[in-house]
């Protein structure tokens, strides 16, 4: 090998990819284009896929249907016309028979191949008259090549950009790995670990990575990887979690175990096992001079806003003020009035702040909080906004999560960390986190769950219903309105066909109220309406005044009627898994026996899965791993949101047992060496430290 001994002495870690050797300023610039820039980088540019190449199928073994890769010289070009179609052909020969391969439309082939090339064709084989691979992967052979990089092994694919091609990159790749993986990887692990899993270097794993001598000793290098992604990730989890908790001190409460009694009293029933399990999670918390940050996460109805609103008054009642942030208009109005009735006993100042009160509203809400002349203010968006400042904020809590960006969530408790001292945290979700994810998104955060729903709770009865039995549907509808109950009639409305959508959910209200349900009476509500008209017609239903009410997704979040046991969704299909469990959450929420039925027409195999898991399931957790498996975790939570990093190698649900150990693991180190002082820790520290810092910098 010719590598200029210029080159070789100047690399490490840092130098530009440009002075590998093979690679050079133009390739440089296409592999910055996927994201690499320096050696360092480049060792972790990892294949997308392998191919035996160690075996070839000879051309007289191949059968119809199978995935093959072979070898073989280029014995004769066509070009063939039929019709409009261009047919490009090769005949592929060796030692023991013919094969032809085949692909349409590609002239540009022609410039690529010559007879008597050596190619390595990988594809699956059909039988048209004879057999043949259609559009095949190719790759020619050239003899002044090292055919030890190309062939007669495990070969590496990787994934290419514009100017590049597999074979210069993986020359190229090739050098690196064989030339400096020795010099330039370090392996950073502790020792115990390395031997624990009896896991194979980093260097060793690097090069099996690229080009693996084997199956086995690729598994084992995958393994490796997999653990380093996990472990690091972990590791800077609790790194930041630690200093989170060091740097900020909280304003310390004693909350009075007595008020969870008297609060209960005044309560029309009892707490569930779980609730009480929580509220004393949060009271501990709460009396700690750390601030809290805590995950609630229950199902729906689960009855987390009484937890929430027996936290909010232990706050007030210890002197200081509490803000609840909501992601909508209407679950604001409703949880402000909530509160304010669960807590009128005990002379409680509450304000709600939306974006739609009058300019002059707003500005005294301000100023009262300014002020401390209130005490829980609830509020949306609006509560984000620049210049809303508490005087005193003890405690902030966020209600469905995943409406908010990791970002926006550390913004409000920032404004009032000016106040010297942080205030405490909790977050609700009714989407539980599947354990999966609660580990690895949340690893700065406890988690505490309501795992219980409120006595006497009937599951739905959910069914998926084509159009053809809608009449069936709505006379069983009518029945249980005639018996008093309510009905949701739900929507879809998305941004993109906003317009359409809401002209859709109109028209059916028109039609609704004067067809089949003319006797009752029927209420429309959708996002466009004004806060006022909103709160009328909700306010109606409530009370019973309106019998159906026809929705569009802002009915997904908390929204509490326990009368309404009938609910109706259109075009279910075009909901997500998690979404319509929302949904349906807004029935079945008191005594009385409920129903969901699901009007959907899916297109796909997942689509119809979605419908079925919901009529098989009313479990949250249950479908919220399913929802995980089926879009996986960035799709889960909104891919920038959500605050996991993109693994390369790792899968949160393949790996979920590797997690759990590298986590333990993690947290047994930093117990060991808190602080990563130690001098046999110090490649360790490093490399978390580089990894802190993608990990932040990727978040914002
Ligand atoms: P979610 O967890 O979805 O926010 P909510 O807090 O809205 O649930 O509670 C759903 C309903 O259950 C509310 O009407 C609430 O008053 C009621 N509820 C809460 N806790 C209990 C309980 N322990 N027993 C009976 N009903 C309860
Ligand atoms: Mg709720």
């Amino acid at each position: 090998m010719t590598t200029t001994t210029h080159n070789y002495k100047a690399l490490h870690q840092d130098t530009s990819i440009q002075f590998i050797k093979g690679i050079g300023p133009k390739r440089a610039q296409a592999l910055s284009r996927l994201g690499y820039e320096t050696v360092g980088d480049l060792f972790y540019l990892f294949p997308r896929k392998y191919q035996d190449r160690s075996r070839f199928l000879p051309i007289d073994k191949i059968k119809v249907n199978e995935h093959v890769t072979l070898l073989g010289e280029i014995a004769r070009i066509h070009i063939r016309r039929i019709k409009r179609l261009q047919i490009f052909e090769l005949v592929i020969r060796d030692n023991t028979g013919v094969v032809y391969a085949t692909w349409f439309n590609q002239v540009y082939l022609k410039k690529i191949f010559r007879e008597g090339d050596k190619v390595v064709l990988s594809g699956k084989v059909e039988f048209y008259k004879r057999l043949q691979l259609s559009s095949p992967e190719y790759e020619i052979l050239s003899s002044e090549d090292n055919e030890k990089i190309h062939t007669g092994r495990i070969v590496p694919i990787y994934p290419l950009s514009e100017g590049l091609w597999q074979r210069t990159l993986r020359s190229a790749m090739n050098v690196m790995v064989e030339t400096h993986a020795d010099e330039l990887i370090e392996e950073f692990l502790p020792y115990s670990i390395m031997k624990k899993y009896e896991f194979m270097d980093l260097k060793d794993a690097i090069k099996n990575i690229h080009f693996p001598e084997s199956e086995e000793l690729l598994s084992k290098a995958r393994q490796r990887i997999i653990y380093n992604e996990l472990f690091l990730f972990q590791f800077a989890l609790f790194k930041r979690k630690k200093e989170d908790k060091l740097s900020k001190q909280a304003f310390q409460f004693k909350p009075n175990p007595k008020l969870i009694h008297s609060f209960e009293e005044k309560l029309p029933f009892e707490f569930t096992q779980s609730q009480k399990k929580v509220i004393n999670e949060i009271f501990d918390d709460l009396s700690k001079e750390i601030p809290m940050r805590r995950l609630l996460q229950g199902d729906v109805g689960s009855g987390k806003t009484v937890v929430a609103a027996l936290g909010l008054l232990a706050v007030v009642k210890a002197g200081f003020q509490a803000a609840l942030l909501v992601p909508t208009e209407i679950l604001a109005e409703q949880h402000y009035k909530n509160i304010s009735s669960l807590l009128s006993d005990w002379g409680v100042r509450t304000r709600l702040l939306t974006g739609s009160h009058d300019k002059a509203v707003k500005t005294n809400t301000r100023y009262e909080m300014k002020t401390h002349n209130v005490d829980i203010v609830i509020g949306t968006h609006a509560l984000l906004q620049e210049g809303v400042k508490f005087s005193k904020l003890g405690l902030v809590v966020i209600d469905e999560q995943h409406k908010f960006g990791v970002r926006q969530r550390a913004h409000l408790i920032k404004e009032s960390e000016k106040n010297l001292k942080s205030p405490h945290l909790l977050i609700m979700t009714a989407t539980p986190i599947p354990r999966t994810l609660g580990l690895t998104l949340y690893g700065d955060l406890e988690i505490s769950t309501i795992d219980e729903l409120p006595k006497g709770r009937q599951p739905v009865k959910t069914y998926w219903i084509t159009k053809t039995k809608e009449q069936d549907v709505f006379s069983f509808i009518v029945k249980g309105l005639e018996k008093n109950q309510q009905a949701y009639i739900v929507f879809p409305l998305i941004e993109e066909s906003e317009k359409q959508d809401l002209q859709a959910a109109k028209k059916a209200f028109e039609s609704l109220s004067k067809g089949v349900f003319k006797d009752f009476k029927v209420g429309l509500v959708h996002g466009k309406l004004d806060s006022s008209e909103k709160d009328k017609v909700m306010k109606e239903f409530y009370q019973g005044k309106i019998h159906v009410l026809v929705a569009t997704s802002v009915i997904e979040v908390g929204i509490d009627n326990p009368n309404a046991t009938l609910m109706l969704i259109q075009h279910a299909e075009r909901f997500g898994l998690s979404a319509l469990h929302q949904l349906r959450g807004r029935v079945g929420r008191g005594s009385q026996a409920s129903y969901c039925f699901l009007f959907g027409n899916p297109k796909t195999d997942e689509g119809k899965r979605r419908l079925r898991v919901l009529t098989k399931s009313n479990d949250g957790f249950k479908i919220a791993e399913e929802d995980l498996l089926i879009r996986g975790p960035g799709d889960f939570l909104g891919t920038r949101q959500s605050g996991v990093p993109q693994f390369v190698l790792a899968n949160l649900i393949q790996d979920y047992s590797t997690l759990v150990e590298a986590r333990k693991d993690a947290q047994e180190v930093e117990r060991l060496d808190p602080g990563l002082e130690r001098e046999d820790n110090a490649g360790l520290k490093l490399k978390v430290d580089e990894y802190l810092k993608y990990y932040e910098e990727r978040k914002v």
